[in-house]
């Protein structure tokens, strides 16, 4: 046990330190938290969908629920059903063989049914285009109230989208 005891502190903390994201994001970050909070009173539900990403836009998807954007303490959370969303974050150029599968499930989703595409493939079908294998756009299959460009768009950016959707929500 002490060999074991031994090693720890010859090895010392190895993980890395946090990256700095910059005073200017995290400032605009905490500004849109503080909103979406003053807006939301306690919870917005969210139904991801990878209607055929690279997995680059979920990789800035899943930053937003890290210390620094902290959206679980904003009370937006991920849900597994639309049944219980409020809003659908749509990534990626929508393929063939999930356009059906995102109607349905902006069918099965409730009133307000907001929906934000993030990604430019999202916005304007990105790199992909409109093909044998995908319809492009997601406006081009679901009705869409906020796009958030970029390849991938930061976490701020698609906060800051999910912001202007919630925004409509209380016109
Ligand atoms: S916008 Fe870029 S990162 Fe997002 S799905 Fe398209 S290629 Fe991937």
């Amino acid at each position: 046990m002490w060999k074991v005891v031994r090693q720890i502190a010859n090895v010392g903390i190895a993980t890395e330190a946090a990256p700095d994201i910059g005073e200017d994001n995290q400032a605009e970050a905490s500004r849109i938290q503080a909103e979406l909070l003053s807006i939301l009173g306690d919870a917005l539900a969210i139904r991801e969908v990878d209607a055929g990403s690279c997995n680059g836009c979920e990789m800035e998807i899943n930053a937003l629920g890290n210390p620094y954007y902290n959206i679980g303490g904003l009370g937006i959370r991920f849900v597994a059903s639309p049944r219980h969303a409020d809003l659908l974050l749509v990534t990626g150029p929508v393929s063939r063989n999930m356009e059906m599968a995102l109607k349905r499930t902006y069918e099965a989703t409730p009133e307000p049914k907001l929906v934000v595409a993030v990604g430019d493939c999202a916005c304007n079908g990105g790199i992909f285009g409109e093909s044998y294998a995908t319809c492009g756009r997601v406006d081009k299959v679901i009705p869409v109230d906020v796009m958030v460009p970029g390849c991938p768009p930061e976490p701020v950016d698609i906060l800051r989208g999910i912001l202007q959707a919630v925004r409509r929500r209380v016109k």
